[in-house]
């Protein structure tokens, strides 16, 4: 699938040190390049949207925090291989779509559209390989019979609706030396069951080897769409080895980063890392990192609440992506957070008094605010601080010379994605 028009990134002197990130499966700050290799190509997935209610602030936050984490390594002079998904058939999809009497496929395009519209005003740096699982299916099959013929898959008896041929991920027989249960979550049993029944999972299944387990393929289903999954049957794939695959069709052995919000730590990045281990006896990734939730002035953001704020709505409503962009570099993106006009009417006073002491800056003080907006954001991406550090250069007296507004202007745009 085509991704979204690559902007511009400004190549500015000088280089950011090395990204530390902070890693979820090992739960410590962890660099993202070794001292002696600080330059490697550096390699990301980031879970893409499951196309409906795109995009709304907890997306925007997630695909902006990885923006940053692209955009520090292009700084410190790494090629960047860069994934994401797009499950664009998947049971909420399907709800949706059958909810409103539209076509999955037109609800689908649509949304994909509308996400990357988006994601174009934020200024984000689009994937190279934008994959949707529908594309996917021809890589997945195979890998699927592979974990069958070896017994780490299994098709369990008809449920209640008679039909036949879902397959499951045996967990436990999975497990090996690059993934055990709880690698990347830490989680114990009884939070996964939890979050497993509380994210799409059926823990209640009957027939499965474990109630953990997840589905791999789902039989075709009147008036669900389905594909030819040769020795599978007719079905369409789940969810947690859609991304394993894209990613490992995509990108090198382990990547460097997988991302998305805290909410797919378990069971999605845990049983995507489990589908890959058992697969290939390895390591997906190097660093999960996971960002926080948003939410609307003290709640949950959810479609049910109809609580969710847009990020086309607040375009169409006049707001500059700058602004929203600035909202959303002012939250740390570890935290959980809400969205609030206070918030939005903040950032617009902070770009205009940044674009107005941007026409009075000397080159000394262009090189001394972007040194420290880099210090800033190789701290595992400090961006609250790096605004910070803005806000101070411009509280400062403006000066006579404007010598280094052209540098700063590129900087604040390379490093951080805003466009003054
Ligand atoms: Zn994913």
């Amino acid at each position: 699938m085509h991704a979204w028009k690559n902007p511009e990134v400004p190549q500015v002197v000088g280089s950011a040190p090395i990204l530390e990130l902070f890693n979820t499966a090992t739960g410590n700050l962890q660099a993202t390049a070794s001292a002696d290799a600080a330059k490697a190509d550096a390699s990301m997935y980031v879970c893409g949207i499951t196309p409906y209610d795109a995009t709304h602030m907890g997306h925007a936050s997630t695909y902006v925090t990885f923006d940053l984490v692209h955009r520090t390594w292009l700084d410190s002079g790494r090629s960047v291989a860069y994934s994401q998904n797009i499950t664009d058939v998947d049971d909420p999809l399907l709800e949706r779509a059958e909810a409103t009497g539209v076509d999955w496929r037109d609800l689908a395009e649509e949304q994909v559209q509308l996400f990357r519209d988006d994601m174009e005003a934020l200024n984000v740096i689009p994937p190279q390989n934008y994959i949707g699982a529908v594309e996917s299916i021809s890589w997945l099959v195979p890998v699927v019979e592979q974990l069958l013929e070896s017994d780490l898959a299994y098709k369990v008896p008809a449920g209640p609706d008679g039909v036949e041929g879902d397959i499951y991920f045996d967990t436990y027989a999975a497990q090996n030396d690059a993934w055990k249960l709880g690698s990347v979550s830490n989680y114990d049993r009884e939070t996964m069951l939890g979050f497993f029944a509380e994210r799409g999972g059926d823990p209640q299944r009957v027939g499965k080897r474990d109630s953990l387990d997840p589905l791999l393929w789902r039989a075709a289903r009147e008036g669900e769409p389905s594909w030819d999954g040769a020795k599978l049957g007719t079905g369409r794939p789940g969810w947690h080895i859609e991304c394993s695959v894209i990613a490992r069709k995509t990108l090198p052995a382990p990547f460097t980063v997988q991302g998305g919000g805290s909410d797919l730590i378990f069971p999605h990045h845990e049983f995507s890392a489990a589908h890959a281990a058992a697969g290939d006896h390895h390591e997906l990734a190097q660093t999960y990192v996971h960002t926080g939730m948003v939410g609307l002035d003290g709640e949950k953001m959810s479609k049910s609440l109809g609580n969710l704020v847009l990020v086309s709505k607040l375009r169409a409503a006049g707001v500059e992506p700058v602004a929203i962009r600035a909202v959303l570099l002012s939250q740390h993106y570890r935290t959980d957070w809400f969205w609030t006009d206070d918030l939005l009417a903040t950032a617009q006073e902070r770009v205009a008094s940044w674009r107005e002491r941007l026409e009075t800056t000397s080159q000394h003080e262009a090189t001394t605010l972007l040194d420290s907006i880099r210090s800033h954001m190789a701290n595992d991406l400090d961006a609250p601080g790096a605004l910070d550090a803005i806000d101070q250069w411009a509280a400062q007296p403006a000066g006579t010379s404007n010598d280094g507004a052209q540098l700063l202007r590129e900087g604040i745009d390379a490093l951080l994605g805003l466009k003054l």
